[in-house]
């Protein structure tokens, strides 16, 4: 996590109690206790007054995943996002791909997966150095190839990211995405991270017959 927004509970609630307070949301700021802000943000989470989840946002820098995963990420509408152009950088060395781990489990795949990436590497080189663009030479990079982005979400948001990523039926790599970044926000804002995560973290699934069947609670796989 790169940052949030300062006291990100106290800003929610104070942008909620504003609707119905007769002084100002800078007063509010100051005067209201911690327990006033505890229980607007009950009263939010369980009234679905959510428009106040979105005065509160945080920013991610996440490094080291594939392309095939942010391009799942991206269609997630309400976030910003800015991500390592492969028009403007162009690749010199190797760089790394992202292994699934159904790859990494079987050494035979492994090692056609490896050179399957490193032949479309070397074409790539290929076409930078006889003057192709990057842009153009890119068509050819793998889905594995490795990315950097950085996301803002307002906690809104957030919360929904969470509930449909965390979910099992999530793919594995946004998946631990999801994980990590609930496990970052939870402790900067207890209350409203509370119920964060897939849906069954609430209640019944809503995946039908898709349904895992797996209890809720699953540890990020890297970090
Ligand atoms: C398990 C799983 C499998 C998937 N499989 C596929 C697939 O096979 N093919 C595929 O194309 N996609 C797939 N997706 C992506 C999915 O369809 C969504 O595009 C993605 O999850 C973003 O969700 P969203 O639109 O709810 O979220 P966001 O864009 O983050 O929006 C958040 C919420 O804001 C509201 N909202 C946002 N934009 C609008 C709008 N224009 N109009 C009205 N309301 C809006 C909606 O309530 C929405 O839920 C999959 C997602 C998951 C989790």
């Amino acid at each position: 996590m790169l940052y949030h927004t300062p006291d990100p509970e106290r800003a929610v609630a104070v942008a909620a109690r504003l609707c119905y307070a007769p002084v100002g949301a800078a007063t509010l700021m100051e005067g209201m206790s911690d327990e006033a802000v505890r229980k607007v943000l009950r009263t939010i989470m369980t009234s679905g007054h959510f428009s106040a989840l979105e005065h509160a946002s945080y920013t991610f820098a996440v490094d080291g995943v594939s392309r095939a995963m942010t391009h799942q990420l991206v269609r997630h509408r309400l976030a910003s996002y800015n991500q390592q152009s492969q028009r403007y950088v162009a690749y010199e060395d190797e760089p790394c791909f992202i292994v699934p781990p159904s790859v990494q489990d079987d050494p035979v795949v492994r090692s056609r997966f490896d050179a399957a990436a490193s032949e479309a590497f070397a074409a790539y080189r290929e076409l930078v150095e006889s003057g192709i663009p990057a842009e153009d030479a890119r068509y050819l990079l793998p889905n594995a190839m490795e990315t950097k982005i950085v996301i803002t979400m307002n906690v809104r948001e957030l919360l929904h990211f969470f509930e449909v990523r965390c979910c099992k039926r999530a793919q594995w790599e946004i998946c631990d995405l999801a994980l990590a970044m609930l496990a970052l926000a939870e402790p900067t804002a207890p209350y409203l991270f509370m119920d964060a995560g897939a849906s069954c973290r609430r209640g019944p699934c809503p995946e039908g017959k898709m349904i895992c069947g797996e209890p809720y609670e699953r540890a990020p796989r890297r970090e």
